[in-house]
């Protein structure tokens, strides 16, 4: 298949460009580089032996992917390019609408216009905001919510493709909810490049195993799970890319608008996370326990069965591979891609 890959460069989408080509895939890369470094293409040159076309552009803006559809005939589109944090949407909130919803907007209908209908969408587990202990693991029928800006822009694009599906026959839509993306490529290329300091776990772990953090905070050991702090579903960053190209396959196949988890089903805690990584350091990692952040839910996991019913995919990477790679990654480069 041709794809177009919108935020290609990022984190999840260098490592679909990478799986992509191993299955035999070609791919042009639309991507305004606002959260990533174009190093990330010479990583996949070097993995792949082959290199993606770049557009570099902005996915909101019509110009740009009108004339890319003219240009060039795409079998589908996989839509990472969006921004992500959390807490970044609770300070610019509009900057998330217009960049996540606005920006989508065009791509969606420039894809219309040019006869693309099959799309492989981005989407999260924030989509279930703060789950409800009962409705664990989450199946996608599970209740929907949204806790922040960022996740309203999830949750309202999923609502606009199931309107847009429901109204026209021509889509095929997956909405692919990803749990708890961790990990890198084995090689030690390609890994995760967060600006400042990271908020997620993985990367905080990562940067204070190279010294350019203190400690780990871990948020919280009086939860009600096993060991006190909050369970979560990672997944390696390449079985969630493999689960793309798992989604690919079918997509045509698959009428109207289907969310779908992609998660490893299983939840693993802070704690059990800090000591797989100490196996793969070698060494203690720096940590303290300290108080919970607010608005954290203490456990949040996928019941995957979907993605294998329909796509014969289900992830084959453990926590320990997570943080193997994850180490390798951020030791093998300590301060990332350096050009960004
Ligand atoms: P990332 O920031 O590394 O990648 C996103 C890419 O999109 C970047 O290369 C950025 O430059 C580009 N981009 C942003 N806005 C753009 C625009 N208007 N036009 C063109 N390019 C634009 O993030 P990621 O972790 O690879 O996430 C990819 C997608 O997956 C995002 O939609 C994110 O919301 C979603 N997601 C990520 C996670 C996670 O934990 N990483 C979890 C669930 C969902
Ligand atoms: N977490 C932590 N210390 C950190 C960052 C995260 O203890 O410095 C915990 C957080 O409370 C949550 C888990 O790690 O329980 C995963 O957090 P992350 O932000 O990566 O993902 P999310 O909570 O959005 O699923």
């Amino acid at each position: 298949m041709n794809i177009l890959i919108t935020g290609g460069a990022g984190y999840i989408g260098s490592h679909t460009c990478v799986a992509a080509y191993a299955a035999g895939h070609t791919m042009t890369i639309l991507d305004d580089l606002s959260n990533s470094s174009p190093e990330s293409l010479n990583r996949i040159e070097t993995i792949s032996g082959k290199r993606p076309r770049l557009v570099v552009g902005d996915i909101g803006d019509r110009s740009v992917v009108r004339s890319l559809l003219d240009s060039e005939t795409f079998d589908a589109v996989i839509h990472f390019a969006g921004f992500k944090a959390v807490g970044e949407s609770v300070a610019k909130p509009w900057e998330y609408y217009q960049n996540n919803i606005a920006g989508t907007l065009v791509l969606l209908d420039e894809m219309r216009k040019h006869g693309l209908y099959n799309l492989v969408f981005s989407s999260s587990a924030t989509v279930y905001g703060n789950p409800d202990p009962k409705n664990l693991p989450l199946r996608e029928d599970a209740p929907l919510a949204a806790v922040s800006p960022y996740g309203q822009t999830k949750l309202w694009l999923e609502d606009i493709m199931r309107a847009m599906a429901a109204a026209d026959p021509n889509w095929h839509i997956l909405l692919l909810r990803y749990f708890n993306p961790v990990g890198a490529h084995e090689s030690g290329l390609m890994g995760e490049d967060p600006n400042g300091i990271p908020n997620n776990l993985m990367p905080y772990i990562t940067q204070v195993a190279i010294g350019r953090l203190k400690e780990l905070t871990i948020f919280g050991n009086d939860y009600p799970t096993r060991d006190g702090t909050c369970i979560r579903d990672y997944i390696h960053v390449c079985d969630l890319a493999e689960g793309h190209i798992a989604a690919l396959r079918r997509v045509a196949e698959l009428p109207g608008c289907t969310p779908v988890n992609l998660g490893s089903g299983n939840g693993v805690s802070v704690a059990e996370l800090v000591t797989s990584f100490e196996k793969a350091l070698g060494r203690p990692l720096p940590h303290r326990y300290g108080p919970r952040r607010p608005g954290d839910a203490a456990a949040c996991y996928a019941d995957a069965s979907r993605a294998l019913e329909l796509f014969g995919w289900k992830t084959k990477r453990n926590a320990d591979d997570m943080c193997r790679d994850a180490w390798n990654w951020q030791s093998k480069n300590p301060q990332g891609y350096h050009t960004k």
